[in-house]
């Protein structure tokens, strides 16, 4: 189970890696395809026609791989549903239950009445596995790993002590480790695509920056504290989806003297 979510993550950062090599490699593509189906239009003889035909099926390989590639890497545009986190933070509580060495203790607190977000199911699952794993890494002789939301009202006071968001109702995700935490010149970088101070293969430095790039096209804002030696808590603010648009039909009141 583990290694499916690893390579999820490293499809993930491959995708973003290679983006802007696939744009390129279309553009080398194209004319290749173009130019072979000319030549097959000229009727060679039956050697040169099945080995343009190879040449013909490798370009759109590629062309379909480079087409996968861009479709991963354009993932922040998802479709954004209404979404009742609860059971996805669930199935990542039992994700880490499973997988996570033994000396890692976990803890959840999810609240039933958890207000309901807007946003893309698999994009705030990747932002909460990242996050997990690097909890994880930052733990390698075991420690607690703490899960929690809960339902926030920002108001004018709060922004100015804790976060600058705008003032309303949102969801709070705490992921929090005791593990290494970090030094201040590691956190100033921490967000920067390809910064990393794991080992070569162990790490590629685009977690973070993927779960930035997620948390900000939902309109999200994120914060971390961390000290060194103590641990780390990332905290994901989004915004919850507003009470009004979501009141069910039964509470809307019927005009008195009817009912009954
Ligand atoms: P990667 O995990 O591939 O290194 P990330 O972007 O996810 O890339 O993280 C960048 C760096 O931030 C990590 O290499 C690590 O130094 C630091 N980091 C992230 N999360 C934590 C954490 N929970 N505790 C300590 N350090 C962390």
């Amino acid at each position: 189970l583990e290694t499916q979510f690893l390579q999820a993550q490293r499809l993930e950062s491959l995708g973003t890696l290679a983006s802007g090599m696939a744009h390129d490699l279309n553009n080398v593509l194209s004319p290749i395809l173009m130019a072979v189906q000319l030549l097959m239009m000229k009727n060679p003889d039956e050697q040169s026609q099945r080995l343009l035909q190879r040449v013909e099926n490798n370009a759109k390989r590629g062309a379909a791989l480079v087409r996968q590639v861009l479709s991963f890497a354009r993932g922040f545009e998802g479709e954004h549903t209404i979404l009742q986190l609860k059971s996805l933070i669930i199935e990542i509580e039992q994700l880490v239950k499973q997988t996570f060495p033994k000396n890692i203790k976990v803890y959840t607190s999810i609240p039933d009445d958890l207000y309901p977000v807007s946003g893309n199911a698999t994009q705030l699952y990747q932002v909460l596995i990242n996050l997990v794993l690097n909890a994880r890494d930052a733990m390698p002789n075991g420690g607690t790993l703490s899960i929690c939301a809960k339902n926030l009202l920002i108001d004018d006071e709060y922004a100015r002590k804790h976060i600058k968001a705008c003032v309303g109702s949102y969801i709070l995700l705490c992921v929090s480790d005791t593990g290494s935490g970090m030094s201040s010149e590691i956190l100033e970088r921490i967000f920067e695509p390809f910064f990393t101070t794991k080992e070569v293969g162990q790490g590629t430095g685009l977690g973070l920056s993927t779960v930035m790039g997620i948390v900000k096209s939902h309109s999200g804002f994120l914060k971390v504290e961390s000290s060194v030696g103590q641990g780390t808590q990332f905290k994901v603010y989004l915004k919850a989806v507003e009470q009004t648009q979501m009141q069910p039909i039964q509470d809307i009141k019927l005009p008195s003297g009817q009912g009954e």
